[in-house]
């Protein structure tokens, strides 16, 4: 099972998460068919989600919400502390289109929200930046800087497969209160050797290898992180005969007549819920009659 690793400096100005989450992100596309072009943008923004919950603290969780005007629409990725995440692609069909090569075109023009959900706290906390590019980790990187006044890189690697993803992972260095610009300019140019990220998870290379260049020329520590990353949905049928409700009468009253079984398929993991015509009824029960006139 996979873990992110977490590094801090001795001097604490410089903290750094990374991973393998090729499992992960394959989790997400198992029962669901996406275009390579959702697949590396979830993917990525599934990878940023679990390396930033990473930082957190025990109980709390992180979503984060892509929202453009290209073909993929949005995507959403959240993570707990605790390594349990998922993510959704809302036109998981979605193309580039015709003669565009810059994936970020995929989301476009539009806005990454962060929203920061502590244990007791009944509304999230909530930050919001344009998006920079629609790479994700460009986006990422600019919403640290600009909402929480943290100067990183982020490094966000996924190749697909036509069946699942062939690789993902990546890592987020962060710079903390008291790092010098000797430490930027040092960290400027070591990131320039890190080798291109999806080449060396292809070839093998572990999370730690990943960031080798920074560890070998500044001093840290290992942090352990005691979690392992795990795709969990968290539907069930409660969720799924809610959202059915969320249709309303009329349609419920449709579906009903229909005397057929009717499938909902989870967004999040592909799981398939079917409701037969009595619990529709049930359901249909629970709601006002229309009045007629
Ligand atoms: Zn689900």
């Amino acid at each position: 099972m996979t873990k992110v690793q977490k590094y801090l400096s001795t001097d604490g100005t410089i903290r750094i998460s990374t991973v393998i989450s090729t499992d992960l992100a394959n989790e997400a596309f198992r029962y669901l068919e996406a275009s390579p072009l959702a697949k590396v943008l979830t993917s990525r923004a599934l990878t940023a989600a679990v390396l930033m919950a990473s930082q957190l603290k025990e109980g709390l969780s992180l979503s984060l919400h892509f929202q453009g005007e290209g073909p993929v629409k949005s995507i959403f990725a959240a993570a707990t502390y605790d390594g349990s995440a998922r993510a959704y692609c809302e036109n998981r069909g979605a193309e580039l289109p015709e003669g565009v090569t810059k994936i970020g075109a995929g989301l476009g023009r539009g806005a990454l929200e962060v929203a920061l959900q502590q244990p007791h706290d009944r509304q999230p906390h909530v930050g919001a930046v344009e998006l920079l590019s629609g790479e994700i980790g460009d986006d990422v990187a600019y919403y640290l800087g600009q909402s929480q006044q943290i100067p990183s890189i982020v490094a966000l690697a996924a190749i697909p497969l036509d069946d699942g993803m062939e690789v993902a992972g990546g890592y987020i260095l962060e710079l903390m209160p008291g790092y010098t610009d000797d430490t930027v300019r040092k960290l400027e140019a070591l990131s320039e050797m890190t080798g291109v990220l999806t080449e060396r998870i292809q070839q093998g290379a572990t999370a730690s290898e990943l960031i080798d260049v920074y560890l070998m020329n500044f001093k840290f520590e290992e942090i352990e992180h005691p979690h392992e990353i795990h795709y969990r949905c968290g539907c069930n049928v409660d969720r799924v005969e809610r959202s059915i409700l969320l249709l309303g009468p009329t349609t419920l009253d449709d579906m009903i007549a229909s005397e057929e079984d009717s499938e909902v398929r989870c967004e999040f993991c592909g799981k398939l819920y079917t409701l037969a015509t009595d619990e529709l009824i049930r359901l249909r029960q629970t709601l006002p009659t229309i009045p007629l006139n």
